[in-house]
């Protein structure tokens, strides 16, 4: 797809770009990384399998037990349930019973044990009375209980994890389960990203003056005024780095066109995505959108949502350009909806949206319709295991601590104007059980 020819600034100004059409043009546009690479099991762990994989064995290899009890065939025992059977021999894990069991045998067998030749069932041992040499089993047995059968839970051939998937830990002991040692996956996307701001401190000069005051005697300095600590540099890295690709920390870049040249190019030539935090607002200085429109085909687009309604996207060179707003939640939410999915679709993930449960709302939101709003929300059960939601209080969208103080977002579609308590709302978790 051409960026070009995606609307953008040039889209009447009061037009709002609904949610999900700027996540499709996004979509559309993206393309996932060409080179896959071979590696170890554990070295795959957060990586997305470039090919499907075809079990090359049955997981269990064989029929085996279930239970601690005893393996017969199911047929030696009569209508009346009872029979007193003829221990021939013990099965363990790991250690076959060689022999063939006939009618009126059985072998003691404990769990995970290959089920002995001519036994297709086991009684477990809480069922029975033995001795040494007997076993008497007096109760109705159902042919073929307590047997996990071969192949029960991966067949031969069959394709076990498709081309697209993370590795995680479900997945990792799946292909270990099959015996499989190496994968075939995409390489790690690169993602290089900075901060824009004249009014920007960075916090390891801030703390290196203090240092150097505290050895002077002098005061400790305070942050000058107008200045402000550069948290979105922290709250992207912490995003970024929790998708499994290479980070790529180039700074704070200050508002003045050669300097955003410099670190748009530098970004360009290191990194497959770049991402970037403040500048892309109507009132920002011409430079921006100039310096970006210089070195690639960025949009600038108006989003129907609250809080990042600007945000600008395109390419750089061969880069994907994600600018986002300044506002440290705006910054946060905006990453989450899009450059989080856009990062996974080029990493080759087949899933990549944020997903969304259903929740009781206990509090009252407060919003205007037109668009959509992601309010920050705590998630929790009440005693009737009913999952719910509140609010965390106010949503202005400087107040970094609110999402903090959140575990999750409240999804309010553009088409409603509020939400009141016992309302049903969309919600996205923060975290899953697996990362
Ligand atoms: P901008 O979009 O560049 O106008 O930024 C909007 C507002 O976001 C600024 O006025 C700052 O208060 C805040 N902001 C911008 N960049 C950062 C940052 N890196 N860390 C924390 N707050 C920021
Ligand atoms: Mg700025």
């Amino acid at each position: 797809m051409n960026i070009e020819k995606l609307p953008s600034c040039d889209d009447p100004f009061d037009s709002l770009l609904p949610v999900e059409e700027a996540r499709a043009r996004m979509a559309a546009a993206l393309q996932v990384v060409t080179q896959t690479q071979e590696l170890s099991l554990l070295d795959s762990i957060g990586r997305v399998l470039s090919v499907d994989v075809v079990s090359p064995v049955n997981v269990p290899a064989h029929a085996n037990s279930a239970m601690d009890g005893y393996a017969i065939a199911a047929a030696s025992i009569p209508g009346d349930g009872t029979r007193d059977l003829q221990i021939i021999g013990t099965a363990w894990a790991g250690k076959v019973f060689n022999g063939n069991l006939e009618a009126g045998q059985a072998v003691r067998i404990f769990t995970g044990a290959i089920m002995p030749s001519g036994a297709d069932t086991v009684v477990i041992q809480e069922h029975v009375s033995a001795t040494d040499q007997l076993v008497t089993i007096d109760r109705d047995v159902e042919p073929g209980r307590n047997v996990r059968l071969a192949g029960e839970d991966v067949q031969c051939d069959q394709i076990i994890l498709t081309k697209g998937t993370q590795i995680n830990a479900a997945e990792v002991g799946v292909l270990a389960s099959l015996g499989i040692n190496k994968v075939n996956v995409y390489r790690t996307l690169r993602v290089a990203f900075f901060t824009t701001g004249d009014e920007l401190q960075a916090l390891d000069e801030y703390a290196d003056a203090q240092k150097d005051a505290q050895n002077d005697e002098h005061t400790v300095p305070e942050l000058e005024p107008g200045m402000l600590f550069d948290s979105n540099r922290y709250s992207l890295h912490a995003m970024l780095r929790r998708l499994d690709i290479d980070v790529i920390d180039i700074g704070i870049v200050r508002d003045n066109a050669d300097d955003t040249r410099a670190a748009m190019q530098k970004a360009a030539s290191s990194a497959d995505v770049i991402v970037t935090s403040g500048g892309v607002s109507a009132g920002d200085a011409d430079f921006v959108t100039q310096v970006f429109h210089e070195l690639g085909n960025v949009s600038f687009w108006k989003l129907a949502m609250r809080p990042g309604r600007p945000l600008a996207f395109g390419q750089i060179g061969d880069a994907f350009f994600f600018g986002l707003p300044g506002n440290p939640v705006a910054v946060m939410v905006t990453f989450l909806q899009f450059v989080q999915p856009a990062i996974k679709q080029m990493m080759g993930l087949v899933s990549t949206d944020p997903y969304t449960i259903n929740a009781i709302c206990l509090s009252t939101l407060r919003k205007s319709a037109g668009r959509v709003e992601y309010q920050r929300g705590v998630l929790a059960n009440d005693e009737q295991g009913n999952l719910t939601v509140s609010s965390t209080g106010k949503q202005g969208a400087g107040r970094i601590s609110s999402m903090s103080a959140a575990n999750c977002l409240i999804v309010i579609r553009a088409d409603k104007s509020g939400v009141s308590p016992g309302d049903i709302v969309e919600v996205q978790p923060f975290m899953g059980l697996f990362g």
